[in-house]
């Protein structure tokens, strides 16, 4: 067991940490230690599975967001996270009592091609707190300084991927994406130099475990089978228990791992949520989205679009998701041969994803078409729409959004026009929304537009939105990130007042470039 801290931990004058006593230093909100209650499994595992160590401290930290539903779910409260004991915890100027603060060892495939090791180059792992309705989850510090598995990096992320990746997550959480969450967000003036001189940023993330494809891989490539099977053991037993039961529980792991990776990828296509960087070490065993890096959603709606500009092949383009998911699949369940035994039953464990994926792809287009059923010739339907869509570039966020409001309506009426206006080409639109129409008898258009609305959002962190939060960050406000925030994180929900957030993105937006720097 590790060893239990008892109190927070402050750098002294040569950066090295020292305890210092609680809650003297808490501040305003002196509501002494935080009421989380650890229970680190992973840091049971073993030192094969990572190094203990704590964060670097960053200068002056300051919030730049948070996170009140998740601060919720973890039972912690307003009035705490507030506290500068809250502040110091989430810059890595400190360390909970109870936390055991460790950075893991990984490996992948990046771009196709075998990395090598890698690691929590950046982040460190809290530990694991049991929420208040009895689950688990782990903290997760990005950004928090160097590790041994740093290689040629700070160990730092800047402010602007930072806000982005916390954004992110609780818009795709409230989309309904498996994704990975974000509790808040702190910063620091110190330097980060990339191509030019940014500042520090801590994002706090959690999930109920950071484990990766890529934790597999390291394993099995290196030879190490007995942690293999110590890390697909615990991977049964704690999250995927049923598998125990299967004759073979390695190929039932896998065979879980395809399930859940089909039906995340199927959710991103329907949003139209690019991750940009699906590399094995990316990939989360538990089919969340995980590391957003330089992601998007689209506007114009082109399927063959690349949101990372590190990414000139296009590997990792929109419409390459699901192959590129099958292909980490493949390459897991590879790792995974010493534990599963024969090949064939490692590949019959990936079989189910060619059927699954398409499957759940169906249903959620199906969802934001309002169709409550399934038919022969769906699939059809479908393609052909968005062969209309990709023809026109038209905005898939506002199409689909557009769609549902006029559905209300039925056919024939003026509300319709909006959607009519987002295509040069009328009539075809108009030919297809006969065929819709009469593809939904015996349900009415209007039967259907609730469920429409409930799935197709009015706000998306569109590239633009994201990058103005991002530039009044950067000058020292941050009220826009909050404001986003709480757009994002209902996103079904029209607000008034804030229709530029539902909007065509400007015409700057197309030269907003990110890359895999952050
Ligand atoms: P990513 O492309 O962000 O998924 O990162 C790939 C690998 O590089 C991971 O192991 C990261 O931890 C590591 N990494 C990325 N940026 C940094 C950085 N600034 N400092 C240290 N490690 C980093
Ligand atoms: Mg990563």
């Amino acid at each position: 067991m590790a060893p239990q801290r008892s109190g927070v931990l402050k750098t002294d004058e040569n950066g090295s940490m020292t305890t210092i006593a609680e809650p003297a230093e808490t501040g305003q909100g002196a509501t002494a230690a935080a009421p989380l209650r650890w229970h680190n499994r992973f840091a049971a595992l073993g030192p094969a599975f990572f190094t203990r160590l704590s964060p670097q401290p960053l200068p002056d930290p300051y919030w730049v967001g948070r996170s009140r539903s998740m601060a919720r779910e973890l039972g912690l409260d307003e009035e705490w996270m507030e506290s500068r004991q809250a502040l110091k915890a989430f810059s890595g100027n400190g360390v909970l009592p109870g936390s055991d603060p460790l950075a893991s060892v990984y490996s992948g495939h990046q771009f196709g091609h075998w990395a090598g090791q890698l690691g929590d180059g950046r982040a460190l792992l809290l530990g694991e707190v049991v929420t208040p309705d009895a689950g688990t989850v782990e903290l997760q510090l990005k950004g928090s300084g160097l590790t041994p598995y740093s290689r040629m990096g700070d160990g730092r992320a800047v402010l602007r991927s930072s806000i982005r990746e916390f954004l992110c997550s609780e818009a795709m959480h409230a989309l309904g994406v498996p994704s990975s969450r974000a509790l808040c967000v702190t910063g620091s003036d110190a330097p980060v130099y990339r191509e030019q001189v940014e500042t520090a940023a801590v994002v706090t993330r959690v999930a109920p475990s950071f484990i990766r494809f890529g934790h597999f891989e390291h394993f099995s490539h290196s030879g190490q089978t007995g942690q293999l099977k110590t890390l697909a053991d615990f991977a049964i037993d704690a999250f995927y228990p049923q598998c125990r039961h299967a004759p073979n529980p390695f190929a039932a792991l896998l065979e879980t791992l395809s399930e859940r990776t089909a039906q995340m990828v199927a959710r991103w296509q329907a949003v139209g949520f690019c991750h940009g960087v699906m590399n094995t070490d990316n990939m989360s065993i538990l089919g969340l989205t995980i590391d957003y890096g330089p992601f998007q959603f689209l506007d114009g709606f082109d399927p063959d679009h690349i949101c990372n500009h590190s990414d000139p092949q296009g590997r990792y383009a929109y419409n390459r998701q699901p192959g590129i998911a099958y292909w980490n699949l493949f390459a897991l369940g590879q790792a995974l041969l010493p534990l599963i035994g024969e090949p064939d039953d490692a590949m019959a464990a990936l079989e189910p994803f060619k059927v699954l994926y398409p499957q759940a792809y169906d249903a959620q287009m199906r969802a934001k078409l309002g169709l409550p059923d399934a038919r022969p010739g769906d699939r059809e339907l479908i393609a052909d729409l968005l062969k209309l869509l990709a023809g026109g570039r038209v905005d898939y966020t506002i199409f689909w959004r557009r769609l549902s409001m006029a559905a209300a309506f039925e056919t024939g009426n003026l509300a319709w026009e909006p959607v009519r206006d987002l295509f040069a080409d009328r009539a075809t639109f108009d030919a297809w929304r006969e065929r819709f129409a009469a593809r939904l008898q015996p349900f009415s258009l209007a039967a259907c537009a609730t469920s429409m609305r409930a799935v197709n959002p009015v706000y998306v962190l569109r590239n633009h939105l994201g990058e103005q939060a991002i530039r009044q960050a950067q000058a020292g406000d941050f009220s826009e990130v909050q404001k986003l925030l709480d757009l994002l994180q209902s996103p079904f929900t029209e607000v008034a007042g804030c229709e530029s957030y539902a909007a065509f993105p400007p015409d700057w937006a197309s030269s907003i470039q990110i890359s895999c720097s952050s």
